[in-house]
């Protein structure tokens, strides 16, 4: 039998041995498959993930005192022997742990609650540290519920109490006690062998930065807060450094081993199409339409991000590079996410292009519209990837609402339409108003073209935010604007979860919002729209809806936000305080589309200043993208219209809005992008690269 020492020596040794930071947590003493499960829910699979678990809070413990100075409301940290420890029954038949604390100023008593295995843990005669709030409690000065720490060895510092104590996101099971257990356990095994930056020196000078390992020993063990906010720094610098770097090589990918078809424009034709559209560009759509003509002349695929408010005139800049390819022999593709939205811009194509004789095929899961022998334009859904054999030489694709197919599907259209080694030019279309920064970040290998303004003569919408006392007059006003000038109204309930998709949830509850409207307008007819509804049964209400037989259409937010019904001018959008305000202002983009005056309703429940703050902006004639940049100041990122749904990268430690650092990071990134050996090593750090790669 071994000497206990010697048994600690050994157990030492051998994680030094076999341990690095790429082992498995479960190679650390103590972690079984219970826990391992466990931190799974964190992302932590590895050493490294542990130490890479970065506090989301702290608590400052630092304050030490003997008890005689204890002041009630006071946080502070005593360190004491227990004199006693015991469960007691209240009078209501709970159980609570009570004990005593002294040090040789006084006592202090000790109270916890439900934790009766507590009194196995803490024992008389031990020397314990705890942390917390002082109060006086039965009179008696006291602490409730403290951090505490058992003393074993006095010359150890204290790690869950007397200092500034790391709060780490948890999970059930998992708790920031253990957390710090096992990272300290961790730090003071590894230290000495802890990554190598993949900043040299000389780049952390020239970048300001600390060291990896001097950030993520500050943030797990800080000794003050200014600290805190420059280790992290460092920190959410590596995180957008890694985004950067995968937008440069998809970028760099994109372009390496393809080519596209050259497409020049001769400039009287392309003018003589646009000269026969029914109104002139905006300047905007002027500067799009060039700065996509000058990527068609090049061999280097086009890949370019266009990004317009509702209503701006996005599709008639894609119809002129869908022009520029016809006129250079070559077919053309347009892509949107519904039906709907398919069979507006085949309707649309169909009459602009009408003049110049284009053939155009509409493709889509309902089946196929038009010519299937030759065409020059195809227009569709999804469906149109299963029709790879009609693409003979596709020149030019356009992709509509581009964050609903995402990166992966960009990829597999260029290759499902590309033919003898050359890909389309693409051009991907938003109207989802994105920030600078965050387009920077996520959008990183595209180019970029906004329409900033709205076609000329456009009615601005007249906006009211609707407390609950006057939602009463409101639908009494909007009875009398159907009465007496035959407009159209829509009226747009939230979905109750936080999910792309409808779930039975959201039906039920916009099916009560119908039956409710259907009551208050009973002389109105009345349609109902969500996403669960067949396709067919879709297209349906919507005809209906655009030809007039309709006055009110209750739907959810998931109709289609590019829907074109100009007789349409009162929307209503109830509990608009769940929405972000640049998703509302897309939604309230579907009126104002026509020559009468148009109005949004905005009605919320919600009394608080700032919601109706937020909601007042809405007012204030902001464009999409002020709009973006407010909720991203109000709300967050995590907010801003679902930035995961719209297949975002989250960010773990740096904000979406610290322009300065992402500025760094991408001319960083465009700096080492040419070497090799550094790319590895930047990448190789983030195991969960692949997992934003295939977004
Ligand atoms: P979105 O950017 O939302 O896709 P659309 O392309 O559907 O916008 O255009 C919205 C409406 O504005 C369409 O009816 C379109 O014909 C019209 N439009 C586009 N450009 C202009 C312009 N320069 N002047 C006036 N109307 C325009
Ligand atoms: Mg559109």
């Amino acid at each position: 039998m071994q000497s206990f020492p010697g048994f600690i020596f050994q157990f030492v040794l051998c994680l030094v041995l076999y341990m690095d930071l790429h082992s498995k947590v479960q190679s650390l003493p103590k972690i079984g498959p219970a826990f391992v499960q466990k931190l799974e829910n964190l992302h932590i699979f590895t050493v490294r993930d542990l130490l890479f678990h970065i506090p989301s809070r702290y608590k400052d413990y630092r304050l030490r005192t003997v008890i005689a100075e204890a002041q009630p409301g006071e946080v502070v940290t005593i360190v004491g022997t227990i004199e006693e420890f015991k469960n007691i029954f209240t009078k209501y038949g709970k159980r609570i742990q009570q004990g005593v604390l002294a040090d040789e100023s006084g006592t202090i008593q000790l109270v916890f609650f439900n934790q009766i295995f507590l009194t196995q843990t803490i024992k008389k005669g031990m020397k314990l540290a705890v942390s917390g709030k002082v109060e006086k409690f039965n009179g008696k000065i006291s602490m409730m519920s403290p951090e505490y720490e058992i003393v074993y060895n006095e010359e150890k510092p204290l790690l869950h109490t007397g200092r500034i104590v790391p709060i780490y996101p948890e999970t059930k099971g998992i708790s920031s006690k253990w957390l710090r257990h096992k990272v300290d356990l961790v730090w003071n095994t590894i230290e000495e062998r802890l990554i190598d930056d993949y900043l040299d020196q000389g780049d952390r000078d020239e970048l300001h930065f600390q060291s990896l390992q001097s950030a993520l020993h500050t943030l797990h063990y800080p000794s003050n807060f200014d600290e805190i906010v420059d280790a992290r720094r460092r920190l959410a610098f590596d995180e957008l450094l890694r985004l950067q770097i995968i937008a440069q090589k998809r970028k760099i990918e994109w372009q390496a081993n393809q080519s596209a078809h050259k497409l020049t424009v001769d400039k009287k034709a392309l003018n003589d199409f646009l000269q026969s559209l029914p109104f002139t560009l905006t300047d905007s759509q002027t500067t799009a339409i060039d700065q996509i003509l000058l990527d068609l002349k090049e061999l280097k695929p086009m890949n370019r991000l266009l990004e317009g408010d509702v209503g701006s005139g996005k599709t008639v800049v894609a119809a002129a590079a869908i022009f520029a390819s016809f006129m250079n022999g070559f077919q053309s593709i347009i892509m949107a996410p519904t039906q709907i939205l398919a069979e507006q811009h085949y309707q649309t194509l169909t009459r602009i292009f009408e003049p110049f004789k284009l053939r155009i095929t509409m493709i889509t899961g309902a089946g196929v519209k038009g010519d299937i022998g030759r065409n020059d334009v195809f227009v569709g859904t999804h469906a149109l990837l299963n029709r790879d054999k009609l693409f003979e030489k596709v020149g030019f694709v356009a992709i509509d609402e581009q964050h609903r197919f995402g990166v992966s599907q960009r990829a597999l259209l260029s290759k499902k339409t590309g033919s003898k080694n050359k890909v389309p030019h693409v051009l991907t279309m938003t109207a989802t108003p994105i920030p600078r920064t965050i387009a920077l970040v996520a959008y990183g290998d595209l180019s970029l073209s906004v329409l900033h303004e709205l076609p000329k003569g456009r009615q601005p919408i007249t906006t009211w935010v609707v407390p609950p006392e006057k939602r009463d007059s409101g639908y009494e006003w909007i009875g009398k604007r159907i009465d007496e000038e035959g407009i159209q109204v829509y009226v747009v309930c939230p979905l109750i979860e936080d999910s792309e998709t409808e779930t039975m949830k959201d039906v039920k509850s916009v099916t009560a919002e119908f039956e409710r409207i259907k009551v208050l307008f009973p002389n109105k007819k009345v349609l109902l729209l969500h996403g669960r509804m067949k396709s067919q049964e879709k297209t349906d209400v919507l005809n209906q809806f655009r030809e007039g037989k309709a006055d009110i259409l209750v739907s959810t937010p998931v109709i289609e936000v590019g829907i074109d019904v100009p007789n349409a001018t009162i929307m209503v959008i109830e509990a608009s305080d769940r929405f972000g305000l640049a998703q509302l202002h897309q939604l309230r983009g579907r009126v104002g589309r026509g020559e009468k005056k148009s109005y949004c309703m905005l009605f919320s429940e919600n009394k608080s200043k700032v919601t109706l703050k937020r909601l007042r902006a809405m007012t204030e004639g902001k464009t999409g993208f002020e709009l973006a940049e407010l909720d991203l100041q109000m709300r967050g990122p995590g907010e801003l219209y679902g930035i995961r749904q719209h297949g975002f990268p989250e960010l773990k430690i740096a904000r979406w809005d610290d322009k300065e650092l992402i500025g760094l990071a991408k001319s960083y990134a465009e700096k080492i992008i040419g070497d090799k050996d550094k790319i590895q090593k930047v990448l190789f750090e983030f195991r969960d690269e692949k997992d934003i790669a295939k977004n």
